[in-house]
């Protein structure tokens, strides 16, 4: 069985720490290889390498930083199937939804491509007589990157190509249930031109991940995971110093005004729904609907739907799947054991996706789409992010009473609103408390050259990631006044300057 180590110092490297977990294929239940869960030790001598080799790329020009990412965008296009196979391979996500997530990770790496404008700072001439002042966004140094398993090539491609664009050398740590990708990517890398050490992939677990946050040598670290590891990489690693974006779980809400086209609807909420076995951070976990009218006819419409779906393995030869395994047996469990506890607590239990079995793949980790109708604000399926193929559907009578729910919720990652009304859809968008909203736009990621980020649990530290908040995060200000002889005073000045 192949053992998956790490990227360091431009070359694939064996792990030496003797730990390895488990690698699955979840559409089969079997292991597919092992992965090297790294030391201490050897995470510091990744940061060692990337710390030698920021000493070189910070002073490649951001023109020759771009043609790399101009050659790497080349490559992906070029290596897309191969890619796309990986993720289906570990994560189990169907073939066309692993390339619909390389191409929008394909996108950071396009915006990556204009960082000579992008990190160009700010100019102003004469802020005294004779006086210019101008702003330089300066690399960090060695910055990290910490992932979860359900995007594992989207979510390193948030981070990496703006870091280093921006003159950063950087220490992924993909996650170890699905670690073939990002090796990959980095290979990529390393053949459109990138120098050695820049990019370094420390594959582990929280031995890793905790010299990553406490390290002296590391600027800034990037996370993307559930929430109570978001809140203990931002605590632990601002603790130490460091910048840190961390982003957390949802619990992503769709608001059904009984003027939306039905049709509509349906076909968003299917797709958001169960879009990816629902594993994905800005999948739609609620549908509250205003008025019982809209409820009934949305449940029917949805189950009718759902009837006619097909669950099944990520790559086969027959036609496509519509969604594919979870990605652990642990993690279906605790799926099947949200669905029992909604079940327990009286939600009505409309489709039911327990005992699900896919033919010839009994042992995969299937989940069937799933159904509740009339959820409780109190209730755990409502409360807890699920993570699996089930949609809740909540009754409320008011718009207000639908957005007062939404705000009362610890996450704020993504929501939408489904309406034909104007003004309900400018008052959604100004009053609700979530980072990401969209109107008739069920899952409103924003394009790479905008940034992505929740509120309130979703989201700790201040800057989303890519787009202009990515460049902000990846880089820091360095301000210069200057002033030639023909600005000098003729004595010294002892009163605080005010640039006359
Ligand atoms: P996870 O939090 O279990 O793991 C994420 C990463 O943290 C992995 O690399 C893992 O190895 C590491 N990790 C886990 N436990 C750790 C610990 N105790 N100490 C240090 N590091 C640790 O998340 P997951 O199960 O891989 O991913 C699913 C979660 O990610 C969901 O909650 C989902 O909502 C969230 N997610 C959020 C977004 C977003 O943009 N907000 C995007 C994708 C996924």
């Amino acid at each position: 069985m192949s053992v998956i180590g790490n990227f360091i110092g431009g070359e694939r490297v064996a792990s030496t720490s003797g730990r390895t977990g488990p690698v699955y294929n979840p559409a089969t239940g079997a292991q597919i290889a092992t992965v090297a869960l790294s030391s201490a030790d050897e995470t510091r001598a990744a940061i060692a390498n990337a710390e030698a080799a920021f000493k070189i790329w910070s002073k490649v020009t951001p023109l020759n930083r771009a043609r790399v990412m101009f050659k790497y965008k080349e490559l992906i296009e070029k290596h897309a199937d191969e890619i796309a196979t990986l993720i289906s391979q570990e994560h189990g996500k169907v073939f066309s939804d692993a390339k619909g997530e390389l191409t929008r990770g394909l996108e950071v790496v396009e915006f990556a491509c204009g960082i000579p404008h992008l990190q160009k700072g700010e100019h102003s001439l004469n802020v005294g007589r004779g006086v210019d002042s101008y702003s330089q966004m300066m690399p960090m140094g060695v910055c990290a990157g910490i992932s979860p398993f359900n995007f594992p090539a989207m979510v390193p491609m948030w981070m990496f190509p703006v870091a280093i664009a921006c003159g950063n050398t950087f220490i992924m740590k993909p996650s170890e249930k699905d670690p073939s990708t990002p090796l990959r990517l980095a290979e990529l890398l390393k053949e459109a031109g990138l120098p050695d050490g820049v990019f370094n992939i420390v594959n582990g677990d929280k031995e890793a991940v905790d010299v990553l946050l406490t390290d002296e040598r590391i600027q800034a670290v990037s996370f993307v995971g559930s929430t109570p590891i978001a809140e203990y990489i931002y605590s632990t690693a601002s603790a130490h110093g460091k910048r840190v974006q961390a982003l957390g779980g949802a619990k992503n809400h769709m608001i059904v005004m009984p003027d939306a086209e039905p049709s509509q609807v349906v076909n968003s909420l299917m797709g958001a729904a169960y879009g990816s076995a629902g594993e994905r951070c800005m999948a739609i976990s609620v549908a509250v609907c205003v008025g019982d009218e809209v409820a009934d006819h949305l449940i029917k419409d949805l189950s009718e739907n759902i009837a006619t779906m097909t669950v099944g393995a990520g790559i086969s030869d027959g036609p496509e799947a519509h969604m594919g395994p979870l990605i652990t047996r642990e993690h279906a469990d605790k799926v099947l054991g949200f669905i029992d506890s909604g079940v327990a607590e009286g939600a009505t239990l409309v489709v039911d996706g327990r005992n699900f079995v896919v033919s010839g793949h009994e042992n995969g980790y299937f989940v069937g789409p799933t159904l509740f109708d009339n959820v409780k604000a109190g209730m755990r399926i409502y409360q807890e992010e699920v993570f699996g193929p089930v949609l809740c559907v909540v009754r409320v009578n008011s718009y207000e009473e639908a957005l007062n729910l939404i705000n009362a919720h610890e996450y704020g990652n993504g929501t939408a609103i489904f309406t034909r009304d104007g003004d309900t859809a400018r008052n959604f968008v100004e009053n609700v408390q979530v980072g990401m909203v969209g109107v008739n736009v069920p899952i409103p990621v924003p394009m790479a050259f905008h940034s992505f980020g929740g509120w309130k649990r979703s989201l700790f530290g201040p800057l989303h990631m890519h787009g202009p908040d990515g460049v902000r995060f990846y880089t820091r200000m360095k301000t210069i006044t200057a002033r030639w002889p023909t600005g000098l005073s003729a004595g010294p000045e002892f009163t605080m300057p005010t640039m006359k």
